[in-house]
Order: structure tokens, then C-alpha cells, then sequence
């Protein structure tokens, strides 16, 4: 398991590379104006590859400056982009469908498809028109068997292992608790899992296209490296030392992948409506509660382009020399609002007590009880942590202007007995007293949402790292 350096797209990593280099060459007399008539798709194509630039975490993911390519080789590579694109979005289309949705012209998309096909990027298949009469039409979709993502989820307590094909479609997936240890351990866990994932459904180790990580904390924006994590605190953990020769890892953090799969859901919404006229800027806030609290936030321009932060929100300060937090720290927002927190709160255990690494839900869900038969120090564990969640909040709103806030993790289920002491941290500010209080919704279903934004972050990776090795 010894470090592995950056590694570029190889021969072994690719065994068909000899396909996909030449697989473009039909694309090359593409006339540049044909680009700029497709501007808005473009801007989709750049949220999809650019949108996750902020805190992840890559190994070996850099890209060639545009200013480093031809005009013919960067137009090429972005209409290719754009078909895979509209394919990942829409899934099977016809090729007149592709065509309205990326504004490309009929004789490009002839060109794109064959050459992605005769790569083994995508297949085509037959389907009866609805009638039953006529030719059936010619449907493209990705090729299953291109390659496999690992995607790992990792928790406190826990590490969720799924495998799915180059079209999205789970495969296999298994749950591991987390081992005893400090992070070298760790890293051997995780190796000796995703060996076993490629061998329970007989995957080459070479046709694992990428190693898609989520985890709580704090992650470098440059490498797959977890600088801070609720389990081994400062002692980092680097991911590219738990793979194999050739394999390429994305770490990010996981509330950074709930705001990208809630913000997807958001352009799929707007794109249904009648005149989707975008004036200003969307902005979406994903707050995740459980043993440790995740911010993550979207931020789309009305050109498209959409950033994804996960600021530290959860040791952001709440309150001056307050209670011990996880991290080693006083006061922060996770010391009151963290499962740990509520727990030492209605025991009325001394605030300067080192905090569990982990509290069991069962132990949580039992105070929801008594707190929702009225149980009083239950009730008041509970609305200081609604306090502190909507404090951070509004100096949220107060710096980054209003947007909705969406509310999940396992700590979402106490959602009614956080709600009025959340609102009543929120009104405190002057920004929620002028502007009202903001659309605050419950999306229970958090791990859902994890998968979504593994899926959307890691093919943006996968379909670019095809088109670029084109180039
Ligand atoms: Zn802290």
C-alpha cells in the first residue's frame, strides 16, 4: 500500500486507448461558429465539470488550460462533452433529441455518436415507435460495461461500499463498520474493501474508471486528503495511499454533494417550467444534522456556472468560551447542536467534558421521547440546539444574502422538536427581521442524496477524463 504518485491516464489504466485516441478524428472540421450557437449548453457543460471545484479533493484530476489548446481541438472536445452530457442527463435519446438538447447540428451529432460509439463510450438500441408502425427509432445511451465507479460513503460508525456501471446503475453494495485504529489501519480497510467490491461481481482492477469518496470534515481543496474528520480529528488521511497502481480517487465532502444533488433537482424543476426566465443568482443552503453538522452550499450564476462550497460551519463559533467541542475547541455551533452536544446538555453534564467520538441513535431517539412528552431538560437540550443551528444560520444569510435551507441527516427526524428554537436563532438577525425568515424544508432522505451527488461529481470526472484523453 505505498503511496502512489499523481498518475496521468495510462495504457494499462485504459486497455482500449488506442480506440478512444483516434475516435474524434471525424470531429475535426466542425465550423467554430457552430459553438457559440449552443452558449447556454455550454454553460450546462461547464456546471457539470467545473461546478465541484471547491472543496474536493483529486488525484491526478488537473486540466490543460483552454488557453492551451487550438480553437478546432477545444470546440471538438466541448461538443463531444455536450452530447455525453445531455446523454448522463436524459439518459436514452434519440438523435434528434440530442441535437435540441445540446443545439448541435445533425451532422456533428452523426460524427460525435459513431466515433463515441466505436470507442465503446456509448451503444445504440432499437425502439418500436408507439404506434407499432414505422422504422424504430435509434436510441444512444451509455455503454454499461465502458467501466465501474467505486463509490464510498464514510461515516462515524460505518463504511457504505457501492459499485455501478459506466450508466449509473448500482450494482453491488455493502455496509463494513469502521475498525479499530488510527488512519494507516483505516486505509487498510478501505483497500482490502474495494478489493473485495471489484471481486464479488468479477470487475478488473482495470476497469475501475474512478474511487469516489464522501466523508464529514474538512477536505484539501488540491488532493484526496481528509484534513480534519470527527473520528481521527487532526490526523489526516490520505486516500490515494489506499489504492492500487492506476486508480484514480475523488474525495469530497459529503454535505458538498447533498447541496450539488439538491441543486440538480432544483435545475431539473426549473428547466419543466414554461419560461424559465433567471434573473438573479440561485442559491440553496443543504444543513445536515447528526453526530457532527454539515453545511454545504450551491451557488448557480443566471449564466449557468454553479460553485459548491462546504464551509466549516459546523465549528464556525457560536458562543464565546462555551461548551468543549469535538474538534478541541470552545463554543462552536457543533457543541451545542451535535448528537453529543443535546445528550451532555439534558444530562447537564459540565460543558468542559471531552465529548464522545460517538453516541449511539438509540440514545438520541429516547430523548426525542421524553422531550416530546414534555420532559424539560429533554425540551431545552433540544431548543439550544435549534438556538445555535439558526444563529449560524443567519450569519449565513447576514454574508451570503437569503436562500432556502434545506434540512437533513439523521438529525432531521428531531426536525419538531428543533424547529422553533432554530426560528427564533434565525429572527435574532437583522438581515431575517428585514428580508423574513427563509424557506426552510426537511429532505429526510439524506443518503439518497449522497448517491446523487456521488454519481453527478464522478462521471463530470469520468466524461471528461474520456474527452480529454481525445484531445
Ligand atoms: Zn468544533
Amino acid at each position: 500500500m505505498a503511496k502512489q504518485p499523481p498518475l496521468p491516464l495510462s495504457p494499462t489504466r485504459w486497455p482500449v486507448e488506442k480506440q478512444r485516441l483516434a475516435f474524434f478524428s471525424t470531429v475535426e472540421k466542425i465550423d467554430v461558429r457552430e459553438f457559440d450557437r449552443c452558449q447556454f449548453g455550454l454553460c450546462r457543460l461547464w456546471l457539470q465539470l467545473f461546478r465541484f471545484s471547491r472543496g474536493q479533493g483529486a488525484e491526478g484530476m488537473e486540466r490543460v488550460p483552454i488557453s492551451a489548446k487550438s480553437s478546432p481541438e477545444l470546440v471538438r472536445q466541448q461538443n463531444s462533452s455536450l452530447v455525453l452530457s445531455a446523454l448522463r442527463r436524459h439518459g436514452r435519446m434519440a438523435h434528434t433529441q440530442i441535437s435540441d438538447a445540446t443545439g448541435l447540428a445533425s451532422a456533428t451529432i452523426s460524427a460525435i455518436t459513431a466515433d463515441l460509439e466505436r470507442a465503446g463510450v456509448i451503444e445504440r438500441s432499437e425502439s418500436l415507435s408507439v404506434a407499432g408502425r414505422g422504422r424504430p427509432r435509434v436510441l444512444f445511451s451509455q455503454r454499461r460495461d465502458y467501466g465501474y465507479l467505486a463509490l464510498l460513503v464514510i461515516a462515524s460508525d460505518n463504511i457504505e461500499y457501492s459499485l455501478v456501471d459506466y450508466a449509473g446503475t448500482l450494482l453491488d453494495r455493502f455496509v463494513e463498520p469502521r475498525g479499530a485504529g488510527g488512519p494507516e489501519a483505516f486505509l487498510t480497510q478501505v483497500s482490502v474493501a474495494l478489493r473485495r467490491l471489484l471481486t464479488r461481481s468479477r470487475i478488473g482492477h482495470e476497469q475501475l474508471l474512478l474511487v469516489s469518496v464522501s466523508s464529514k470534515g474538512l477536505v484539501d481543496p488540491q488532493r484526496p486528503v481528509l484534513v480534519w474528520s470527527p473520528v481521527f480529528g487532526a490526523q489526516s488521511v490520505d486516500f490515494s495511499r489506499a489504492m492500487e497502481p492506476g486508480w484514480r480517487v475523488l474525495l469530497n465532502n459529503e454535505t458538498l454533494l447533498v447541496a450539488g444533488a439538491l441543486m440538480d433537482c432544483e435545475e431539473k424543476r426549473l428547466a419543466t417550467e414554461v419560461a424559465p426566465f433567471r434573473a438573479s443568482e440561485r442559491r440553496l443552503a443543504a444543513l445536515s444534522l447528526g453526530h457532527s453538522i454539515g453545511l454545504g452550499i450551491a451557488r448557480a450564476s443566471v449564466s449557468g456556472i454553479t460553485e459548491i462550497l462546504a464551509p466549516n460551519f459546523g465549528h464556525m463559533l457560536h458562543a464565546a468560551d462555551g461548551g468543549l467541542c469535538r474538534c478541541g475547541a470552545r463554543g462552536c455551533v457543533e457543541a451545542y447542536a451535535g448528537f453529543y452536544a443535546i445528550l451532555r446538555s439534558a444530562f447537564e453534564v459540565p460543558a468542559d467534558t471531552v465529548p464522545a467520538k460517538f453516541v449511539p441513535i438509540a440514545e438520541v431517539d429516547k430523548l426525542a421521547v421524553r422531550a416530546r412528552r414534555g420532559g424539560r431538560q429533554a425540551v431545552r437540550a433540544f431548543r439550544q440546539a435549534g438556538l445555535a443551528l439558526g444563529n449560524g444560520l443567519s450569519r449565513l444569510i447576514s454574508l451570503h444574502g437569503p436562500m432556502p435551507v434545506f434540512i437533513t441527516g439523521l438529525g432531521s427526524r428531531y426536525y419538531d422538536l428543533l424547529d422553533a428554537g432554530l426560528r427564533d436563532g434565525l429572527a435574532e438577525s437583522h438581515v431575517v427581521r428585514l428580508g423574513g425568515m427563509p424557506q426552510l424544508t426537511v429532505v429526510a432522505d439524506e443518503p439518497s442524496l449522497v448517491f446523487e451527488g456521488h454519481l453527478s461529481c464522478a462521471f463530470a470526472v469520468v466524461d471528461q477524463g474520456i474527452v480529454d484523453l481525445a484531445g
